[in-house]
């Protein structure tokens, strides 16, 4: 560790979970009603328990209590400040030359994007007024925090080089975000040499202040909104990732580190219905990838944690999301799995998967 304290984590893989409150979406969407989510025990080992229908031995359907145990629990109540205030430790560990990253995962709707990226337009405006940068979520106070951290670190003779990138996983194809036309139709190669991943054909933009973290990452909004007209809301059906790469050098004690942060917006891991009237061939392939791809990153996750040895096969190529984010996940890496759940009674069933998949993974 160079300059910080990281407290002693058990292991370097996390597992959060935040409950979302109730939204308009789900008033206009007549599901107002609200699941049964209890909190037993809050702080120490921070649980969440659940009561769904169960059938008995006998075929009678009662009501089943179903408890997970988490490293954090957010209830609907926590602010954006509060969950940024148990991660921020982990994202600075970046500047210590970690890799580092973090997860959004749950069902559309349940809050991944509120999370990450927070309330609209508080990414563009983050700094501005405090009045709306209370809505900004991890990825603005992140950044804010790694320019101010690393500011603050010159005096002990620390210069940091910034750079980011942006990409889209969809049927397990990469698209960049921040190319040159507005649809990308170029194939890009994952490629790993000495702990760095390189992918071919993309942009990778120097980055000199927050502001200008911000405004790329609006420019990669924008080309997911075009993608999404023309391909139907296909944003919740790719993976986007926003890959920070930190460079420090000490020109007193002449150390060096380089490391990712990377920055995870999953697809929405609903399953389609698969009685419904939704047969469209396209929707069948996105969800056949959106699943191949997250049952992967709980393969590699948990391979990596009963990995002590080193030894284990670790399955990364067997998704492009675990291929491109290899030198993120495994080795000296620390990895953050956030759950987002709807408090609603119509989403109990993908809630309890949520919490299934997070259990494997934790
Ligand atoms: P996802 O990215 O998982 O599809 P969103 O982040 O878009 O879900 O959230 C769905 C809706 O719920 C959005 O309108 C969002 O603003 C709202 N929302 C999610 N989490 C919260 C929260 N913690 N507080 C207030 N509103 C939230
Ligand atoms: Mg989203």
């Amino acid at each position: 560790k160079l300059h910080n304290e990281v407290q002693e984590l058990r292991g370097n893989i996390r597992v959060f979970c935040r409950v979302r409150p109730p939204s308009n979406n789900d008033a206009a969407n007549g599901t107002e009603a609200l699941a049964t989510i209890r909190f037993p025990n809050e702080r120490e080992a921070a649980q969440i328990e659940l009561l769904a229908a169960g059938e008995s031995a006998t075929g009678t359907v009662t009501m089943r209590n179903h408890l997970f145990t988490f490293d954090r629990v957010f209830q609907p109540t926590a602010s954006q400040a509060d969950v940024f205030e148990e991660i921020a430790h982990l994202t600075q560990s970046v500047l210590d030359g970690y890799n580092t990253s973090i997860f959004a995962y749950g069902q559309t709707g349940s809050g991944k994007t509120h999370t990450l990226e927070g309330a609209p337009d508080s990414i563009t405006n983050f700094g501005s007024d405090p009045a709306t940068d209370a809505g900004a979520g991890l990825i603005p106070r992140a950044v804010q925090m790694l320019w101010s951290t690393a500011e603050s670190l010159k005096d002990k003779g620390w210069k940091y080089n910034f750079e980011g990138s942006m990409l889209e996983i969809y049927l397990d194809t990469i698209n960049d975000l921040l190319g040159k036309t507005e649809v990308d139709k170029a194939k890009h190669e994952i490629k790993h040499d000495k702990g760095r991943t390189t992918v071919s054909d993309t942009v990778v933009v120097p980055l000199d202040s927050p502001a200008q973290v911000f405004a790329l990452l609006e420019k990669a909004k924008r080309r997911r909104q075009v993608a999404a007209t023309l391909m139907n809301e296909r944003s919740s059906r790719s993976h986007s990732v926003f890959m920070l790469r930190v460079r420090g050098q000490n020109a007193t004690t002449m150390e060096a580190c380089d490391a990712v942060l990377s920055l995870v917006d999953l697809a929405g891991s609903e399953r389609l219905a698969n009685s419904g009237s939704d047969k469209d061939p396209i929707r069948l392939k996105e969800a056949q990838s959106i699943n191949k791809s997250l049952s992967s990153l709980a393969d590699v996750i948990s391979a990596l944690g009963q990995n002590k040895t080193g030894t284990n096969h670790v399955p990364y190529r067997n998704s492009t999301l675990t291929w491109l984010l290899k030198n993120s996940l495994g080795g000296n890496s620390k990895t953050l799995m956030l759950l987002a759940l709807s408090p609603m009674a119509a989403h109990l069933n993908e809630s309890l998967c949520s919490l299934r998949f997070a259990t494997k993974v934790n």
